[in-house]
């Protein structure tokens, strides 16, 4: 048995309840295989046995009282997973399918996703299975107060520094970012994704969407295309799938498509800059659901049906596609889909939304396929930003933020292409993530001796 197939055994022996976890290592451990040979010291070090264990993961309590008076417990994590390069850095996901696993896989992604941005962040990632969804301000404000009643005495600035994910936007980070400076009684910016009134970043609203098409447009630039009258699915409707459609469509794209869980619309005529103010209005500050659009703009309404089961039903043609809603949104039969009805690029604003058998399909047929841990790291990448803004003490213009986080992901592309092609598989864009983002951390790990 290869030393990488023995430490997968071992994972799965030891946490054989956390499927997306397993899936994670797997899918990590199967790229890292030719690391072996070249780099005997990672072995003797243990690099690959140590980087699949999270360095602490904490589990806590979080009691907060409804608007009917009723005492509510929901649970609390933070995964720690590695700060061999900087702080531990990562979002916070609220929503009902949270568990140690999830947040596990999330942080174990977000290892290599930090080390590809090339700033000095470590991986983890925390969250919730408390719902936002149909709850007052006032109890997400108590939720969230209490969340943070806990997790303060865990994180720093130069510690770990959180920041948004699933069910975690702007108003989400209000809440706990106050609570934190009353009882910490310090201001020193421990997440991100704060509003720019207290030390918030330009283009970090939009940083995650704008990356995914930027990685997207450098995938597309290998093979002389571009977005310019290409037929855009995008699925989600919360922040990563707003901000894609907003640059999709300054690219010259026409995007068709979005959904929430509830459903999926089908827009032919596209996705223009009004359409996308009537979303950001319904999502971001109503908090509705997309049928509502489909009501307004007298575009298709598919209810209970995911975007790729309606691009498989249907026949729906797709040049682009952008899974930006949540993790194994794409099974084997939509990847099938999707390259028969003309995808040709694939870019994953969201974290692992592709199965592994529909990876498969991906990379058999050539599709220039962006993993989620190079295509959407310009979300963590300017939260970076962020912490660089904070430390320094002044905010950078629009311009610069967004001209610094393009140089970024045109970076990780070049990571990505030069790692595939330096270990023997060239135009893999998840054996280039891997590979490069692997690398910088074991080095690090190495070099601090077994701790
Ligand atoms: P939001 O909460 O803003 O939006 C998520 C969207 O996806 C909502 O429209 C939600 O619909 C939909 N969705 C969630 N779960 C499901 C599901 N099971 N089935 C169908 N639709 C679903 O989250 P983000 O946009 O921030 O995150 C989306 C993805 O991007 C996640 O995988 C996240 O980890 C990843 N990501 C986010 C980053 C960021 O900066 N925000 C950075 C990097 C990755 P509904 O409202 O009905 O639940």
């Amino acid at each position: 048995m290869s030393v990488l197939n023995e430490v997968y055994e071992k994972v799965k022996q030891r946490d054989p309840n956390q499927p997306e976890f397993l899936q994670a290592v797997q899918e990590v451990l199967e790229s890292l295989e030719p690391t072996v040979a070249k780099h005997p010291e990672f072995v003797k070090a243990g690099i690959y046995e140590r980087i699949v264990e999270p360095d602490r993961a904490l589990q806590f309590r979080v009691p907060w009282v409804d608007d009917k008076g009723n005492v509510q417990i929901n649970r609390g994590f933070r995964v720690q997973f590695n700060n061999a390069i900087g702080p531990y850095k990562g979002g916070l996901r609220f929503h009902p399918s949270v568990n140690l696993g999830v947040i596990k896989f999330l942080g174990f992604e977000q290892i290599f996703k930090n080390s590809l941005t090339s700033l000095p962040m470590g991986g983890g990632k925390g969250g919730s299975d408390f719902d936002p969804k149909g709850k007052s301000d006032g109890e997400v404000m108590r939720f969230c107060q209490s969340f943070m009643r806990e997790l303060f005495r865990h994180i720093g600035q130069f510690t770990d520094v959180p920041a948004g994910d699933i069910g975690v936007g702007g108003r989400e980070i209000g809440y706990m970012y106050g609570y934190y400076k009353k009882i910490v009684n310090e201001h020193d910016g421990v997440l991100t994704g704060k509003a720019l009134e207290y030390g918030g970043s330009l283009v970090r609203p939009e940083a995650t969407g704008y990356g995914a098409v930027y990685f997207a447009a450098e995938m597309l630039a290998t093979r002389n295309l571009d977005h310019k009258g290409k037929i855009v699915a995008v699925s989600g409707a919360g922040n990563v799938a707003q901000y894609t459609v907003e640059k999709a469509t300054q690219l010259g794209g026409k995007v068709i498509s979005l959904c929430d869980s509830d459903g999926t619309i089908i827009d032919e005529k596209g996705i223009d800059a009004e359409k996308l103010k009537f979303i950001l209005e319904l999502k971001n500050v109503r908090r509705g659901r997309i049928k509502e659009y489909a009501d307004k703009y007298g575009a298709q309404y598919f209810p209970g049906k995911s975007i790729w089961d309606v691009i498989k039903e249907q026949g729906v043609k797709v040049d682009i596609a952008y899974p930006s809603a949540t993790q194994n949104e794409i099974n084997e039969a939509h990847a099938q889909a999707l390259v028969q009805n003309g995808c040709v690029c694939v870019s994953e604003g969201a974290n692992m939304p592709s199965t592994p058998e529909a990876v498969e399909v991906f990379i058999n047929n050539k599709i220039l396929f962006g993993p989620g841990k190079a295509a959407n790291a310009g979300g963590v990448a300017t939260s970076g930003l962020e912490m660089s803004q904070n430390s320094l003490r002044l905010s950078w213009t629009r311009e610069e933020v967004d001209q610094r986080l393009h140089g970024i992901m045109k970076n990780i592309h070049k990571s990505c292409i030069d790692a595939s092609e330096a270990y023997g598989m060239p135009g893999n864009y998840v054996a280039g993530a891997n590979i490069a983002g692997f690398i910088k951390v074991a080095k690090a790990m190495t070099a601090y001796g077994i701790v």
